[in-house]
């Protein structure tokens, strides 16, 4: 049995290829001292791979992200951004006024470039894997050639057409269509693959996660296809993962080498092994050492696993079930974390020395065997349980998740308390977090001014901005949310039964980092979190201010969490600790409470079929924690969610009013609205993109109520950006503000 591992983070101990990219971009970084910094990230990597596993891949390190490294290794750049001219092309496609879209990466936190496919005409124009596989070589390191699967890269792709009606940018799903640009694709893998083939890797690594989700049989066929056309040259190993493959049967007769399954995101891979079998000449890639959760693994019951899957398939090779980029890049530097939880965790690094452990435990070493033993005590260690939330749990009634009027009867009460204009006015909550906002915090961090200094601080802060609020004519004000850094992370270091790190960094996308706490006990609420920002801004105006949550299903979707509990019952402890919150707010007299669920839709399964089973409880948590007053208006915002298939679910949160983007689809979102017979609730438009430094149009936001118009009803409609301001600037903000407010007060006398 061999191991191997991939998809290591590529961030650095010390976040270093943060740094690199970012001084680069700011031009403090020359190329070759920029490229020299990148080569030693590569050869570090190499050096804890070594340590721990057998096999490891190269072509692992993009400069931004892999599907754009794809997309320009098969020449797919489109027009805008030729003459392709090295590093200034490659950034201006990841990040410049015209770059490619962002989106998420299947269900994770992860973000892609979308590719967009112009022409058939593909050609090999930057063959990374053979580049980076002689780079090692060059150090005498041995790799496998690892690179994104020609399926798996047109099915997040989109297509351009140009046509008398101007232009369409679509995902393919057209088989004949798809077929056609697959064609002209799989030659271009088929050179990538001679040159590979003439370095002679043990074998190459081929990812295609797209083969777990849902696909029709035509798309199977032509996977079949596909990979006809590739083998022949190296041998291949095709690599799952997140989900199990939807077609087991079709998978496993794939004519390569290798087969890589994900067996622990859930059991049907593993129960397709134990019935259908594994072909005998195949090797088995087995993904058994979780790389999405942070937790140890009882590697006791991982070699029982492993001696059960020598019996099914002699040719072995343990791996972890996705790639490890998802978890922070190693426990090291966490000396605050309460010991118990820390035995309990393992990050990157420590997952590869849990595959070391499994070969050497079962190859009989006794140092392993030893330490395997060592591990699983310290795993049942009991920790961060509390049985009165336990019991407020089960004994929670279907009243808990109903609010006491139905809407129709609540909006009137609301009206009466609010009394607010048509097309009201606001913003989605944060406001500017400038250098010296992040500064007052840094220092209060380093005890370099006392709590009562930093609380004075951002309560002139507060006060400023609901001045200039008033200044502007908004109608529903908020506080500005200066004291948070992020919107998962501020509830998480509030709540008991949740962790937050000090190093624990993960790349969301380019050079963007977060830290994900990690839910490892009961949730509960100490004391109240948000309170005293609140009432003191509410205490500075006569216009509602509104009370600041994010929602369960957000806090939950962008943790990690514990395995011991199913995540309905994580996702109602941390509802209940909301409810108290907004129990609390309420009774500080505050009138409307916005709870933001932006991971609402994006947590969702990959597979329809597990759907209803996950909004069915998301739903649920929702409602819980939103069982406010009558009288209390309930937002919820969620910035980019696709809602045409979801909007049953949607409707079932019964909040008041929905904050959701309308600029980028110019008001198309709406459409979704239309196919809800019945749809009643208020919903702001988020008439301009904050991602853009641009201050917006007045126009084109009246064009886009205008477009809202044709489906709701004005009654219903409210104004706003599309998300928070935080990462704008008040000159930009000001200005931008200015204008939003001018369209609601024009469009009052308009329509
Ligand atoms: N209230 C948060 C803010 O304004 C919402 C952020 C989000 O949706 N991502 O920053
Ligand atoms: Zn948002």
């Amino acid at each position: 049995m061999q191991t191997l591992a991939y998809g290591f983070p590529k961030l650095g101990k010390k976040r270093e290829f943060k740094q690199l990219l970012e001084n680069f971009w700011k031009g403090t970084l020359e190329e070759e001292a920029f490229y020299e910094g990148i080569n030693n990230l590569k050869l570090e990597r190499a050096k804890i791979y070594q340590k721990n596993v057998d096999l490891f891949p190269s072509n692992e390190l993009s400069l931004y992200d892999f599907i754009l490294d794809t997309a320009i290794m098969v020449g797919a750049i489109p027009g805008r951004f030729q003459p392709y001219q090295g590093l200034k092309t490659y950034f201006e496609m990841a990040k410049g006024k015209q770059a490619l879209e962002l989106t998420k990466w299947f269900n994770t936190n992860y973000h892609y470039l979308v590719p967009e496919i112009e022409t058939k005409d593909f050609s090999l124009f930057e063959n990374f894997p053979l580049k980076d596989f002689l780079f090692y070589q060059n150090f005498g390191v041995n790799t496998l050639p690892k690179l994104v699967g020609p399926f798996t890269f047109l099915k997040l792709a989109k297509l351009v057409k140009t046509s008398s009606e101007g232009i369409t940018v679509e995902k393919i799903t057209d088989s004949k269509v798809f077929e056609e640009i697959l064609k002209h694709l799989v030659p271009v893998y088929q050179e990538i693959l001679k040159t590979l083939k003439e370095v002679e890797p043990q074998a190459v690594l081929i990812e295609e996660p797209a083969l777990v989700m849902d696909l029709e049989p035509w798309e199977w066929k032509l996977v079949k296809k596909v990979y006809e056309k590739l083998s022949g040259f190296t041998d291949l190993w095709v690599l799952t993962y997140y989900d199990s493959v939807s077609d087991y049967q079709a998978f496993i007769d794939l004519p390569v080498k290798g087969l890589g399954l994900d067996l622990v995101s859930n059991a049907e891979n593993f129960n397709n092994l134990k019935q259908l079998g594994f072909p005998e000449d195949k090797i088995l890639i087995a993904g058994i050492i979780n790389g999405r959760q942070v937790w140890r693994a009882n590697l006791e019951a991982k070699l029982r696993e492993i001696e059960f899957l020598l019996k099914i398939n002699q040719n072995l090779v343990i791996t972890n079930s996705c790639p490890l980029f998802h978890l922070p890049v190693s426990l090291e530097g966490e000396d605050l974390l309460p010991i118990e939880l820390k035995n309990k965790l393992a990050f990157a690094e420590e997952k590869l020395t849990e595959l070391d452990l499994l070969k050497r435990g079962l190859e009989g070493d006794l140092e392993a065997l030893g330490l395997i033993a060592e591990s699983k005590d310290k795993l049942q260690v009991s920790f961060g349980q509390n049985e009165e939330v336990k019991a407020r749990i089960s004994n929670l009634t279907e009243q808990d998740f109903i609010r006491d009027l139905p809407y129709q009867e609540r909006i009137k009460l609301q009206q009466q308390r609010l009394n607010l204009p048509i097309f009201p006015t606001t913003t989605i909550g944060s406001f500017p977090q400038t250098e010296e906002v992040r500064r007052m915090r840094a220092k209060f961090n380093k005890r370099e001014i006392s709590l009562d200094e930093y609380k004075d601080f951002i309560r002139q802060k507060i006060a400023e901005v609901i001045k200039l609020q008033e200044e502007l004519g908004l109608d529903v004000l908020v506080h500005g949310e200066f004291e948070r850094t992020d919107m998962v992370e501020f509830f998480a270091q509030k709540l008991e039964g949740i962790a937050t790190t000090k190093e624990g960094w993960v790349l969301s996308y380019g050079s963007r980092v977060y830290r994900p706490p990690i839910i490892y006990g009961d949730v509960w609420r100490k004391e109240p979190m948000t309170l005293e920002e609140i009432t003191y801004a509410q205490s500075l105006t006569q216009k509602p201010v509104k009370g600041m949550l994010t929602g369960p299903v957000t806090i939950l979707n962008w943790s990690y969490y514990r395995e011991d509990l199913p995540k309905e019952q994580i996702a109602y402890q941390i509802a209940l600790a909301l409810f108290d919150e907004v129990k609390d707010l309420e009774k500080a007299g505050i009138k409307i409470i916005q709870i933001d669920e932006p991971a609402f839709r994006e947590g969702a399964p990959i597979k329809r079929k597990d759907w209803d089973s996950y909004f069915t409880w998301a739903v649920k948590a929702f409602r819980l924690c939103a069982k406010a007053l009558p009288e209390t208006q309930i937002h919820t915002h969620m910035c980019y969610s696709e809602f045409n298939e979801i909007i049953s679910y949607i409707a079932a949160m019964d909040f008041d009013v929905i904050s959701i983007e309308a600029s980028r689809s110019k008001g198309e979102i709406i459409e979704a609205f239309e196919t809800f017979s019945g749809w009643d609730r208020q919903v702001g438009l988020g008439v301009y993109d904050i991602h853009s430094p641009a201050i917006p149009d007045k126009e084109e936001m009246k064009a886009i109520v205008k477009r809202a118009l044709k489906i709701l009803p004005k009654e219903l409609l409210w104004i706003n950006p599309d998300c928070g301001l935080k990462t704008r600037k008040w000159e930009e903000v000001i200005p931008a503000l200015k204008n939003m407010v001018e369209v609601a007060q024009e469009l009052r006398q308009e329509v």
